[in-house]
């Protein structure tokens, strides 16, 4: 049984195990840290084992359609407001469109109403609004995998977007490949846990007085290289810091403090990828190719596959791209197969987290020591560099 095998590290909460059971006797149970994970009823259970075959830790996926080295292109939306509503270029949005223009259907994030993130699927184009942008938190998966596979079976083209572990499950799910399915995952750094931002929200709450109407995360007010994140609170007050003064991308860039076990060693950031289309930020566009820089967004579209180029393709007259290569990415992102490291600190915030305010807490722990804040004083004065260059003129002139 999938909860007595799988190890709690290596565990990615895809939900796969849960979609596949024949007598519905597992359940996704949230631990102390907000992150669920299997927990099957053993007087329901047939022991089947098809929770164990369809895990992606446990068994990898196919990528036998994956090309041998993917096609990269650096590329933003011709649509001004669909690149500046979406997190990078809004290559998302313009693949979706065409998906539903053809009748299909789209799974993606949304968030419900207690601002928490849960996968969805939009079979219009006002539906798809709500699947717009990164949210900086798990989704949960829920019966998705299930709706997938009806409507695969009902002949509609499906467009599943989601992280690299999402399509890992997927896949691992459906067990062979359908023509009208579309893969779509994106680089990424890992999910934060949902209880983490409950409490961030909580945080924010207090200091506001007031309830919050929206969440966006990597919202665009101060430009796409500061992605700020931006809250709007019922009593009409507005948060915007951006990512370096925001304590929740702080607590998840400089931490990381609050990402899921599974994260800290991904098994999912591979290349080749499972999915058709790999979606990123472009960071470090501006050193190579700096017209396609307009600080607005611009995307990596990383083709996996025919079918990805088939994407690309349906889209590009709504683009403006150009050919790069996987090396240009990790110019400025290494979340393609890197992943983030496990910290101490994250130990010390599941701690406390639960008990303390959320924002003193990160602030607190992320808190440069002494010396560091020392390099970083003289650094900022330039001090350093005037020091070292006295002390060479020293040198030189005790040494000749
Ligand atoms: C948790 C997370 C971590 C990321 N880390 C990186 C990174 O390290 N480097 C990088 O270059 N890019 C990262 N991204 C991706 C990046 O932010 C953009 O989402 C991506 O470039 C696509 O942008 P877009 O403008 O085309 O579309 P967008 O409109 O931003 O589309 C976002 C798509 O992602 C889906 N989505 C949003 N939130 C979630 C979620 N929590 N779980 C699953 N699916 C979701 C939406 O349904 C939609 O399909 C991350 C995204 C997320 C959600």
């Amino acid at each position: 049984m999938i909860d007595e095998i799988i190890k709690k590290e290596e565990c990615c909460g895809c939900d796969a195990c849960y979609n596949i059971c024949p007598t519905d006797c597992i359940l996704m149970k949230n631990d102390q840290e907000g992150f669920w994970y299997p927990s099957v009823n053993n007087v329901e259970c047939i022991e089947c084992n098809a929770c164990v075959e369809v895990c992606p830790a446990l068994k990898k996926a196919s990528i036998e359609t994956a090309l041998d080295i993917p096609e990269i292109v650096a590329a933003y939306s011709t649509n001004e407001k669909n690149r500046v509503e979406s997190t990078s270029g809004g290559m998302f949005i313009e693949v979706a469109t065409s998906i539903i223009n053809e009748g299909g259907v789209v799974f993606g994030a949304r968030y419900n109403e207690q601002h928490l993130v849960e996968h969805y699927y939009a079979s219009t184009l006002e539906g798809l609004e709500a699947l717009k942008q990164s949210k900086y938190l798990q989704s949960k998966i829920g019966e998705s995998f299930r709706e997938v596979k009806k409507y695969l079976l009902e002949g509609k083209k499906v467009l599943f977007a989601g992280t690299p572990c999402h399509i890992a499950g997927l896949k691992n799910y459906l067990n062979k490949d359908y023509k009208n399915l579309y893969l779509i995952d994106f680089l990424c750094r890992g999910v934060i846990s949902p209880k983490a931002y409950e409490q961030f929200l909580k945080s924010m709450e207090n200091k506001y007085n007031s309830k919050i109407k929206r969440v966006w995360f990597k919202n665009k007010t101060y430009g796409w290289h500061r992605f700020s994140t931006k809250i709007i609170f019922e009593n009409g007050k507005e948060y915007i810091e951006d990512r370096y003064t925001d304590v929740y991308m702080r607590g998840y860039l400089e931490g990381p403090l609050f990402l899921r076990p599974s994260c800290h060693e991904c098994k999912y950031k591979t290349l080749p990828r499972y999915s058709d289309v790999s979606l990123g930020d472009f960071w470090g566009i501006e050193k190579i190719k700096k017209h396609l820089d307009q600080d607005k967004g611009t995307s990596i579209f990383m083709v996996n596959s025919e079918k990805g180029r088939e994407l690309l393709e349906k889209i590009s007259k709504n683009l403006i791209y150009e050919k790069t290569s996987v090396k240009d990415i990790y110019l400025g992102n290494s979340a393609l197969t890197i992943s983030a490291p496990l910290t101490e600190k994250r130990g010390e915030f599941f701690k406390r987290y639960l008990e303390e305010d959320f924002s003193d807490l990160v602030t607190e722990l992320l808190k440069p020591s002494l010396s560091k804040r020392i390099k970083k004083t003289l650094r900022k004065f330039r001090i350093l560099r005037f020091i070292k260059k006295l002390l060479k003129m020293v040198y030189h002139f005790l040494v000749h």
